[in-house]
């Protein structure tokens, strides 16, 4: 019987005839043949009869768990507005268009002028110098880099003074005060976990300091007995004493979040405008970009960093730049950015337009039979993505709930499909927020719902 068994060659020929090798060379398509062959072989052996069309599915089905792909468009119903695990911010149509059109041959580091090369800092600088005040900019892959590269740069071998109430964790384990010391500064901890007076940071400074670091508290609160000392005392200070004032600001919001009745969360221009001398923040939280490390400040630190090996290791690639560019260019109107941004466009919608646009999906979904029992209900959103802290945003969702399926089982569902959809799970039914989608994805979502 095992000389029924098909060779290994023959079987190659049969899957090429129908198409089925294209994605994958002779060698890794044998490797896969040979292995479902040495299986059925055992099998056979046990006496089992021989099956050539389970040998060919099993190959088949081995062919496609191989190539699956993992990285897949979301549907972002979560109700976390910048959600980590799906990229963050989501990029405005103008700055897809532009990574699209920038992902062939461009201008990237082409002087137009002199037709020589140029610098793709050239694209996003001018647009930071006059949306923030900062005399000079310099952007690199994200905030952590920017981070590691200013203190690199311009405190190595010395010290970086911080507050001990600003040592934040960064989400993966990842540590802000474990970045600094990477950059081989040494970090001096002053005052306590809730308060921290510009006295602390005068006694602790030396001939070896280098920097005055504040660290944005983004992703948490100090609530209570507190006392926090602001970027105007603490960069007279550093002026004083003849040591810059750096800022890592985290979200790097370049509007005010308090036109949508938010809390404060201060925005770049306020801490240039306040005295900072360096300013760091990220480009896909509250600014609404591609993943990026933004810094801008004083001309002469910048000119520091741009000259530092780390600044070309942890350069932005071309579609990050023109991503950036992009967004960058709609913040020259406030109003533009608030209108075509996603994170500002979800952070400024109604509740009332939230709950129309729920009266219109349910009454879809109900539409197309009894499958699911859909209700609408009042919600919570969150900014996400260290940004606003336990700040709930009032909200309309679908709750939704099946009697053949249970919700966590419903949700892996709806993650696996071609368009995933990430909902919440709350007790026995699955919410699905839409807060966190814009209006032009509901369709989708009906859609994926509905199948
Ligand atoms: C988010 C954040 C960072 C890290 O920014 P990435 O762009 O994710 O590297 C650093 N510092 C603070 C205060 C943050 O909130």
């Amino acid at each position: 019987m095992l000389r029924d068994l098909p060779s290994v060659e023959a079987m190659l020929v049969a899957l090429e005839r129908r198409g089925a090798l294209c994605e994958l060379s002779r060698s890794v398509a044998a490797e896969l043949v040979r292995g479902v062959l040495d299986e059925h072989r055992a099998r056979v052996r046990a006496g089992d009869p021989v099956d050539v069309p389970a040998i060919e599915r099993a190959v088949l089905d081995r062919i496609g768990a191989a190539g699956v792909r993992t990285l897949r468009p979301f549907l972002n119903a979560s109700g976390i507005l910048l959600h980590t695990n799906l990229g963050r911010a989501p990029l405005a149509e103008e700055a897809r268009i532009a990574v699209q059109q920038a992902s062939g041959a461009s201008s990237v580091e082409l002087n137009l002028e002199t037709g020589r090369r140029g610098s793709r800092q050239d694209h996003l600088e001018p647009f930071l110098r006059d949306v923030t005040g900062g005399e000079a900019a310099l952007v690199v892959n994200n905030n952590a880099a920017a981070v590691l590269l200013a203190t690199s740069a311009l405190a190595a071998g010395r010290e970086v003074i911080v507050s001990r109430g600003e040592q934040v964790e960064i989400g993966g384990s990842f540590r802000m005060p474990d970045v600094v010391r990477a950059s081989g500064a040494a970090l001096v901890e002053v005052g306590t976990t809730n308060r921290t007076r510009l006295g602390d940071y005068e006694q602790a400074l030396t001939p070896r300091t280098a920097l005055l670091l504040k660290v944005h508290r983004s992703n948490f609160r100090v609530i209570g007995f507190t006392e926090e000392t602001g970027v105007a005392p603490l960069a007279a200070l550093g002026r004083q004493a003849g040591v810059p004032m750096f800022f890592d600001l985290g979200s790097g919001a370049l509007l005010d979040v308090r036109r949508f009745g938010l809390e404060n969360e201060p925005t770049v221009q306020q801490a240039i405008a306040a005295g900072a001398d360096l300013v760091a923040f990220s480009g896909d939280k509250l600014l609404g970009g591609p993943q990026a490390g933004i810094l801008v400040g004083k001309a002469a630190l910048i000119a520091v960093l741009r000259r530092h090996p780390l600044a070309r290791a942890m350069r932005l690639d071309k579609l990050g730049v023109a991503a950036l560019a992009e967004t960058l260019r709609l913040y020259r109107n406030p109003e533009r950015a608030v209108q075509r941004i996603p994170i500002w466009r979800m952070l400024a919608a109604k509740p009332a337009d939230l709950r129309a646009r729920c009266d219109r999906l349910a009454a879809a979904l109900r539409a197309a039979g009894p499958i699911a029992h859909v209700t609408i209900t009042a919600t919570q959103s969150e900014v996400g993505g260290g940004a606003l802290p336990g700040l709930p945003l009032p909200s309309f969702g679908l709750r939704l709930r099946r009697d053949d399926l249970r919700p966590a089982a419903w949700a892996a569902r709806l993650r696996s499909a071609a368009t995933g959809v990430l909902v919440r799970l709350e007790d026995d039914a699955l919410v699905a927020d839409l807060r966190s989608l814009l209006p032009e994805d509901d369709e989708a979502l009906r859609a994926a719902l509905a199948s």
